[in-house]
């Protein structure tokens, strides 16, 4: 599949109905251009619509550079290959994460579980849970 592929000044290009580029931007502040799987914002939108509740993409595409500086800050979810760097992956917040939870089950084979954030990712080859402690 073809992956989306925007610039850093391209901030507010809708993706779906509810997504938009602005919400997947590194946070490195500089890089570009960004790559996003389009799965994933098709993935995203459909949780949404059962959802019927807001969404807040809290990480969407990482650069290596990035990446790179959360793994070396110790942080848990920069461990290993990630999908954020592939533009599958998004982590997300909702003011329900039970029923955000829920919702995400039933669209993605690929999720992580913090208390304050769901990591999820397009990959489907087998069915991955684990949480960040
Ligand atoms: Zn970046
Ligand atoms: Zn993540």
């Amino acid at each position: 599949m073809n992956l989306i592929v925007f610039n850093r000044r391209d901030m507010t290009i809708p993706l779906s109905a509810n997504f938009s580029t602005k919400e997947f931007l590194c946070s490195c502040g500089v890089c570009s251009p960004h790559r996003l799987d389009p799965d994933l914002i098709k993935r995203l939108q459909r949780v949404r619509d059962a959802l019927n509740m807001s969404i807040t993409v809290t990480s969407g595409f990482r650069c290596a550079k990035r990446q790179a500086q959360l793994r070396k800050g110790g942080l848990q979810t920069a461990a290993g290959t990630s999908t954020h760097e592939m533009g599958a992956a998004a982590d997300i917040t909702c003011s329900d994460m039970d029923a955000l939870l829920v919702a995400c089950e039933k669209e993605f084979k690929s999720i992580g579980v913090a208390n304050t954030f769901l990591h999820v990712d397009t990959r489907v080859d087998k069915v991955r849970r684990w949480k960040y402690v």
